[in-house]
This record gives C-alpha cells, structure tokens and sequence, in this order.
C-alpha cells in the first residue's frame, strides 16, 4: 500500500454498469469516486478470484480506461498490469470510465451477450488501493429487454437495478446476473433461497425446490445454523454446463440443459448443489487461516484445499445419500469411482495431499500431460481422507459422534469466537479430540506422505469392504491416453508412469500408425491377441518422421473397484453404518 493512493478520507463510490455493446460481448462502467483528498489515487482490479485458484489476470479484459473531474481529463498512469494510478491533485471527486470484454463461459469468468450478463464481480469492478474496507453502490442499465437483477446484494431503495456493497470482500465474492431469467423461490428454516435459471433446460422447478431444500436442510443440520437470511443460486443452463463457485451468500452452477429429467445427472445436480452450499460454511466461513482476508494481487497459499474443497466433496454426495433421494448403492458406485481415480492416477505416489493443495495455482489450475503422473486431486483424495476420518471418529466414539461433529466445533470456534482462520494444526487437534486419539501417524503417511490408503480398514468399521474388479486379469497394456485426429488416426496425449509405454519410450504428441502392421486406430483394441510380456512394434509419426519403437508389454495396473457389504454384522458395525449413511 503506497501513502500517497491511501483512501485519506472516506470515499463514496459509484458504479454503472451498461451494455450498449452486448453482442460485442462488452460492458460499458462508470466509476464514480467522490471525497477525495490525497495526491494520487491508485486503482486496482484483482488479479484472481477467490474460491477458484488461479491468476487469471483479468485486467487483460480493460480497454479505454479514462478519467475525468468534471469536464477536465484527469491523467492516468499504468503502474503495474492491475493497477491504474490517477493524479487527483486538487480534486474532490473523479469520474473513471473502461469498458470490459466478457467472452469466456465459466463459472469465474464474466459473460455478456445479447441473452445475459454474468458479472463476476472480482475481476470486473476496480477499487482504490488501501480501500476494501469501502462500501459502494451499483446501478445497472440492462440490455434491451433484460428485467432481471439475480445477486445477493442488497437492493438500494427497493429499485431492483441498484444494488449495494458494505465493503469490497463483499463485492468480490457477489456475482450478479442480468437478463431475462426464470427465478423461482422457497425457504428452508427463516432462510429465503432464490434460483435464478438462466437458458432453457427441462428442470422441474416444484421437484428442484422440494429436493433442494432437503439437501440444504441436511446440511444446516450439520453446522447448527444457517448464517444467511437470504441466499441466492445463479444457474447458467448450457449444452455441456458444468462446475460451481462458492461464494459467501451465493453460488453460481454450470449445469447441462438436458441433465435434469435423467436420474444420474440430476442425481448430480443436486450433489454439485450440496458442494456450492456447503462451502457457505466450510471455506467461505470455517476457513484455512491463508484464506482471508485476501491478498487480490497475488496467489493466496494453503495447505488446507483437501479440507476446503476435498471435505466438501466428500459432504456432496453423502448429503444427498442422506437426504434419502436416491438408493445407497449410488452412493457406493461414487465412492468406488473416487478410490479408482486416486489409484489409477501415478501422480499419487508422487505428490502429498497438502503439497497438492498448496501448489494448486501451479500445477491443478494448470494441468499438462505430465499432471496424472506427477499429481493428485485434493478434490477425490480429500475426498477419501474425509470419509476415512469420519469412519475414524464414527468407530471411535460406537456412532455417538461423527466428523460432523468436527465441522460444527470448528465453526464454532473459529468463524464465530476466535474470528479467524485455522491452522493445519488446530484442524488436526479437533479431529484427534473427537476421534480420541493422536493423528500423528495418519497425517505422516495420507496428507503429508504418500502411503497407500487403506480402504477395507476404514470401510470395515462400517461393515463394507472394496475389492478390485482387475485384481486377477492378467492383461497387458500400452498405458497411454490419446486424443482422436481428424482421419481417425490417434495421437498419444499422456503416456502413464511405470507403464510399457513410459518404459520403452512411447512419447506425448506420437501419432500412432500401427501396432505390429495392425492399423491403430481403435483406442479400446489397440493390441488385440497379445499377451503379458509379448514384444510388440509400435510405429509412430514422431514429429512429422516415421519411428518404430518396440514395446514390451507390461501387465496392465488399471483398477476398477466395487464395494459391497460384508455379512455377518456386528453391533456395532451397524451403529457406525446407521450414523455414516443414515440407513
Ligand atoms: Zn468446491
């Protein structure tokens, strides 16, 4: 923070946002900042945002930034690739005009067209340096025939096209959506829940606002209380819509237009609607201590996404087992698939949980063909390790008490009394004063070594056991991943470590031809007939010359895990079962 750009004064801030240009995918936004009395104002515009970790440089939307006090220019420097410095010598007030291109569809990003405008407020709207503490309001002029505002700002004067923030972290972390979208409502407990559907998609909105509201009262279940008094789900319905961003009052869902009348995706949905709301609580307000309040210039490191996002995974899909919608071997079938992922991913053995989480803005955010054998998802393993911890405590105290247990003392202790963040340390004393033993040596070897983790122990409390489907094939296997060419050749897009392929030297971006003369072209039969330790010819196109590489195949290390219950179950297997799962 510079003195010269620090707020001397309170600003009052105002902003327009227009759409003059929305087939051209533009904003149009006024700034305006009245009370000024220092030299220089610096404004800045984050450089990420919050929930999805990755620079992703939004200032490299901004174009015609301007500004003016009254009819005079004011002069404008660029001092750094996110900051704007304005010489406001002698001024009182400023106004500031940029336009912003929104053309990227996600949940992070914003996107203007002619249908709608997605704000994603951090990457859009500049605040003065030293001032996130500074509220301010925006007024939106909508597009043609656009006549809705879905945020979960508040309203100025009961004029729905006027919103305001009390502070800047607020803003960041509320979207807005305007356009023309089907908003429907209900309530769970004194909490009033707004959908803002936007595009066409064959939901049911009486079936999603009873389902939902199940979900979300498990979850309030969980940690005791809803902090919100209104919350707001932002749905964008595409052909292949898909992902969430958590905020503290909001969330915004990718969801596939034709995904809500078939059981499975719609199964999803509510399990991607489980994640976005429990993260109201877990990250947004039970929170790693490095999560806030936010460094907007540059990445934010923890060692905690395996808590924050993998915990939340785990929570998805058991809360919606719990909520009873849908039979419990749905439930498993997502469970097997999280243990085949990790397993079936070398990166596992390579890189430890909390490392995975702490490099997420170098390596997760940024994957390459290297990633499957070099990483692992603090998604599916946090996942796991959720599950494993819960089964822990659940066995520990006979099905009295349960991670749940962990998530509300932590919310309790930390959001509400001590008011700030946690420490890798003071989650893993909770989890120990519940599960009534040291952690030491799970910590050691699943989040900060990479053991293998055993399942059948933990599932046993519970009376399941996995086994791999794979275990006695003896097949062999090239071990590499490949994308489809035009002309229907194959080309090698990941070569998987410790397989024939990685040993003998088959290369990312080959261009198969043929396997011992057999044209390669079918990814499934790629070496039909062979056997375990056949030497086989793979002729390649490597950088545009012909190679013949000799492979020697290896047996094939893929599994496919299945879960089933054991017989024979003893009292207490049933209490940790009837606690885990609600059945
Ligand atoms: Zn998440």
């Amino acid at each position: 923070m510079s003195t010269t750009s620090q707020a001397a004064g309170p600003l009052q801030i105002a902003y327009t946002v227009s759409f003059p240009e929305a087939q051209a995918h533009y904003a149009d936004i006024e700034m305006e900042i009245k009370g000024l009395a220092q030299s220089k104002l610096n404004l800045k515009l984050p450089v990420w945002t919050p929930g999805s970790y990755l620079v992703r440089e939004f200032s490299k939307n901004v174009e015609s930034f301007t500004a003016q006090s009254g009819s005079k220019p004011v002069s404008v420097t660029k001092t750094r690739k996110n900051v704007w410095q304005l010489n406001t010598q002698g001024l009182s007030s400023v106004k500031v005009k940029y336009r912003f291109y929104a053309f990227e569809i996600s949940v992070r990003t914003a996107f203007i067209d002619v249908t709608h405008a997605f704000l994603s407020t951090s990457g859009m709207f500049f605040y003065p340096e030293g001032g996130l503490n500074l509220p301010s309001t925006i007024k939106i002029k909508p597009y043609k025939n656009w006549n809705k505002v879905s945020t979960s700002l508040e309203m100025v004067n009961n004029d729905p096209f006027t919103v305001k923030s009390p502070n800047y972290d607020i803003l960041f972390d509320s979207p807005i959506e305007v356009g023309t979208q089907d908003v429907f409502d209900f309530k769970v407990g004194d909490t009033h829940y707004e959908v803002a559907m936007y595009g066409e998609a064959n939901y049911d909105a009486e079936r999603l606002k009873k389902d939902m509201a199940k979900v979300i009262a498990e979850e309030v279940a969980i940690f005791g209380e809803n902090p919100n008094k209104r919350y707001v789900f932002i749905v964008h319905n595409y052909a292949k819509g898909s992902g969430g961003l958590e905020h503290l009052s909001s969330t915004v869902l990718g969801a596939a237009r034709d995904g809500y009348a078939k059981e499975s995706t719609y199964e999803g949905f509510l399990s991607l609607v489980a994640h976005e709301h429990f993260h109201l609580w877990n990250v947004k307000r039970l929170r790693p201590i490095a999560l806030g309040p936010f460094d907007y210039d540059n990445e934010n490191y923890t060692t905690n996404l395996w808590i924050a996002e993998g915990f939340t995974a785990y929570y998805d899909n058991l809360i919606v087992r719990r909520t009873q919608l849908f039979p419990v071997d749905h439930y498993f079938t997502a469970l097997a698939g999280d243990f085949g992922i990790i397993e079936n991913t070398p990166g596992t053995k390579i890189q430890p949980l909390s490392q995975a989480s702490f490099d997420a803005w170098i390596k997760s955010y940024r994957p390459d063909e290297n990633t499957i054998n070099t990483s692992i998802s603090y998604y599916n393993k946090g996942s796991v390790i959720g599950m494993m911890m819960d089964l822990e405590i659940i066995n520990a105290t006979n099905g009295r008490q349960s991670l749940d247990d962990v998530m509300r003392y932590m919310y309790n202790e930390y959001y509400k009394v001590k008011k700030r963040g946690y420490t890798d340390a003071e989650f893993k004393a909770a989890v120990e004063k519940f599960a009534g033993k040291k952690m030491d040596d799970f910590y050691r070897k699943y989040i900060n070594g990479v053991e293998p983790l055993d399942y059948n122990k933990y599932l046993g409390y519970a009376g399941y056991h996995v086994f791999n489907e794979n275990e006695n094939l003896n097949l062999p296997d090239l071990g590499i991943r490949t994308v489809a060419l035009a002309g229907g050749r194959l080309k090698v897009s990941g070569v998987l470590r410790g397989t024939s392929a990685w040993v003998d030297g088959v290369n990312v971006n080959d261009e198969l031809v043929s396997i011992d003369g057999i044209p390669a072209t079918d990814l499934k039969n790629l070496i039909p007939g062979k056997q375990v330790g056949d030497r086989v010819q793979v002729a390649v196109i490597c950088d545009g010359l012909p190679l013949v590489i000799p492979v020697t195949l290896l047996k094939s290390t893929i599994v496919r895990y299945n879960i089933q219950s054991r017989t024979d179950l003893t009292p207490q297997q049933l209490a940790v079962r009837k606690k885990w799962l609600k059945i």
